[in-house]
């Protein structure tokens, strides 16, 4: 966790992930710009007279104080207070959805994503294309990790032209010659114009691709796979998006 010095001021972080535990308890997990994730246990979690409750809960951005045992990879909170809170996600089920796939993959990786998952949530509360943010995201998150597809040409034979399918297991483009091996799902021109777009993206040109036609599940299925499958992170919350587009 690098945590290593005196902690029993304010620390700003956003809650990623809560366990129930015991009766009316939880174990909250914040990100944090400078210690990363911090696992922090809430008393009365569950009670809605505890004075935290506003304050802990998935998406919340809070400040949070408790001090720190070095000897304990849990913390002790003794209070948070809501800085901001994320109240178009929280009220849109598709949304909490969505929501929840960034959280659980910032949760799964080692890296710190604290600015990362900050503009996710942002975008995703102020726009309506939940699924441009989360392939933004996605595509971030798979360049982060090293395991971008290639969508440059062909990526079992680097050929340019006749590109018909994307290959998960391959992770890539695959043309149409060897795809007669390969056998897998064709995609129009467009779609697959649009996976390379949304490869070459990020948040810091997302006004541009509001206006593209990027806001697609199908490519957030595509990216979604490619991350599981490199980088073998376990994505249950996967199954309530997929549930919501069947
Ligand atoms: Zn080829």
């Amino acid at each position: 966790m690098g945590i290593n010095k005196e902690m029993n001021d304010l620390i700003k972080g956003i809650v990623i992930n809560s366990i129930d535990y015991k009766e009316n308890d939880a174990i909250i997990t914040i990100l944090t710009s400078e210690y990363g994730k911090v696992a922090l246990y809430v008393k009365g979690y569950k009670k809605i007279t505890s004075k935290n409750v506003y304050a802990t809960q998935l998406f919340d951005y809070s400040s949070f104080l408790f001090d720190y045992n070095p000897n304990k990879s849990i913390q002790i909170l003794k209070s948070a207070n809501l800085l901001k809170q994320f109240s178009n996600i929280k009220t849109d089920y598709e949304k909490i959805a969505v929501a929840s796939v960034i959280c659980e993959i910032a949760n799964a990786v080692e890296d710190n994503i604290y600015d990362l998952i900050f503009e996710a949530l942002t975008k995703l509360n102020d726009t309506e294309q939940s699924y441009l943010v989360l392939n933004v995201y996605l595509v971030m998150m798979l360049n982060l990790l090293g395991i971008s597809p290639y969508v440059d040409g062909c990526v079992n034979c680097g050929k340019t032209n006749n590109i018909e399918s994307i290959s998960i297991k391959e992770g890539g483009f695959i043309c149409s010659y060897c795809n007669i091996e390969f056998n897998d799902e064709r995609f129009d021109i467009d779609f697959l114009k649009n996976f390379r777009i949304i490869n070459k993206a990020s948040f810091e040109v997302f006004d541009k691709l509001l206006t593209l036609n990027l806001n697609n599940f199908k490519l957030t299925d595509i990216l979604i796979q490619i991350l599981i499958n490199y980088s073998g992170i376990y994505l249950k919350s996967y199954q309530s998006l997929i549930n919501l587009n069947s």
